[in-house]
């Protein structure tokens, strides 16, 4: 049995589609934040059903595909309005529908779908839908797109059609529909060959990120760790061209026509320049506060004046050098369950020194989260602000390239700088119990509330800490390396 997503698997490469069906050990298993995306995909699917409310589901059963579609044609035959997960099987090709309505006499198809915004690969997911449905004898007078509004504040009751925008892609799709019992054909007969080869090129990485990168990148093609494809600030577009011009390692790119980064990286060499990173280092005021947060996300807000994809700041650690060699910490981490930015921002307020530098790695998101609480509690709000005008960023130096190290390879990341200055900190992390990265930490907290075992609980809340501590500890380290210059 074909199913849609094998049908969309099969657009963006046939080989992706063939490795999925015969030889899944070649995939790489869904990394945790991945998974938090299909998760989220679920989720919302689930919200938006509330859109029509009053529907029969069909419950997905993977050992019985063909009892799900006849579980269809019964609530159909049975005049129900709505159905969620409507499900159809044509040519041996299976579709779920994630809500089929019917007005009088029309039939409205409704994919939904957890992002801000509508992807061409949306349109060829309605033309397939429609092929099968119309097949099967629904003939459709719409198909939509259902998908986030990020500029909907949740303000009181959550309104479903406040959070949710509706394109109607009927046109679009129809133009789709013609090629598909010929791309049927072609799955079917790629099936029945051997592994199809396939160079690799853009489609690897869009419209998402292949499940087989690994396998053909590095097994097949042979992709060194220090590739072009790491070339910093460079285009999608100008790797692919190096690498076809049969340039693989970063070391043999031509420094002409390369903006400093980027000969930096490809001469692979130490350089370091004083005068501004002693400039950056006096300017720092103690006591110095090294600042971290951690947040999530939700498709769906979940408290007052929050949108879509709002960051929720839930953590923080703070080390505070409060003179040469005096160091403090200081953290926070949220009650389960509910909105911890007010907690949060007072506790906060308590913790960092009324005076001194205030340190972060990348200060644009740190900014943009105090901003956030400033905007959320306006009693808070002057305090609040008042931290943002201490706030330094310790990448500086580094996005500067004033200090650069090989390892870096290009990058100015924290998880870059950190193991290439501070080696015996990779390690810690390395060591670390549980959580050992932001995702981590964001999608671990997200699934709290749902963990009913209160050792398990306090288990993850003490790895939650240990990770956030380490991040701004090796803000202290970062900072002690810059110092000795
Ligand atoms: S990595 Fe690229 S070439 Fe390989 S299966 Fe995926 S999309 Fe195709």
């Amino acid at each position: 049995m074909l199913s849609k997503s094998q049908y969309l698997k099969y657009l963006q490469c046939p080989k992706a589609f063939w490795l999925y069906r015969k030889d899944k050990s070649k995939l790489t298993p869904p990394s945790p934040l991945q998974q938090q995306i299909f998760d989220t995909g679920t989720e919302v699917g689930e919200v938006a059903w509330g859109l029509f409310p009053g529907g029969r589901l069909i419950p997905f059963n993977i050992t019985n595909i063909p009892g799900m579609a006849r579980q269809t044609r019964t609530a159909i035959t049975n005049s129900a309005d709505t159905i969620y997960e409507a499900s159809f099987i044509v040519d041996k090709l299976f579709v779920a529908v994630d809500i089929l309505h019917r007005e009088e006499d029309s039939w409205h198809l409704y994919e939904v779908k957890s992002s801000t915004g509508v992807k061409d690969t949306y349109i060829d997911d309605a033309a397939v839908q429609c092929y099968v449905l119309e097949k099967s004898g629904i003939k459709l007078t719409s198909m939509n797109i259902v998908h986030i509004n990020n500029r909907y504040v949740l303000d009181g009751e959550l309104d479903l059609k406040q959070l949710f925008s509706i394109l109607d892609v009927t046109d679009e799709a129809r133009l789709r529909v013609a090629e598909i019992p010929l791309r049927i054909d072609e799955m079917k007969s790629i099936l029945a060959g051997p592994e199809p080869h396939r160079p690799i090129g853009p489609h690897c990485l869009s419209p998402y990120e292949c499940d087989a990168k690994d396998y053909c990148w590095k097994t097949l093609a042979g992709v060194p760790e220090n590739s072009v494809f790491t070339l910093t600030t460079a285009n999608p577009e100008r790797k692919f061209d190096l690498y076809k011009s049969g340039i693989a390692n970063i070391a043999d790119v031509p420094p002409e026509d390369c903006t400093m980064a980027q000969q930096l990286q490809i001469q692979g060499e130490l350089h370091i320049e004083p005068d501004p990173i002693r400039e950056f280092v006096r300017d720092l005021v103690y006591p110095i506060t090294h600042l971290d947060f951690e947040s999530f996300q939700s498709a769906v807000p979940q408290y007052q004046g929050t949108q879509a994809y709002t960051q929720i700041p839930f953590q923080y650690s703070l080390h505070i050098e409060e003179n040469p060699g005096n160091l403090l910490h200081k953290e926070f981490l949220g009650p389960i369950g509910t909105d911890p930015r007010r907690e949060l921002a007072e506790q906060l307020l308590a913790d960092i020194p009324e005076e001194g530098t205030i340190l972060t790695y990348n200060q644009k998101f740190e900014k943009s989260i105090i901003g956030k609480l400033a905007k959320a509690f306006p009693d808070l709000k002057t305090p609040l602000l008042a931290l943002n005008e201490r706030v330094r960023d310790l990448m500086l130096p580094f996005q500067k390239r004033w200090y650069y190290h090989p390892a870096q390879n290009g990058s100015y990341s924290i998880k870059k700088v950190l193991p290439a200055l501070v080696p015996e900190m990779d390690e810690a992390y390395k060591n670390l119990p549980g959580v050992n990265n932001g995702g981590e930490a964001s999608s671990t907290w997200s699934a709290l509330p749902r963990n009913a075992d209160p050792n398990q609980v306090e288990q993850i809340r003490s790895e939650l800490l240990a990770y956030c501590r380490l991040d701004t500890h090796a803000m202290v380290k970062i900072l002690d390396v810059l110092r000795q210059v």
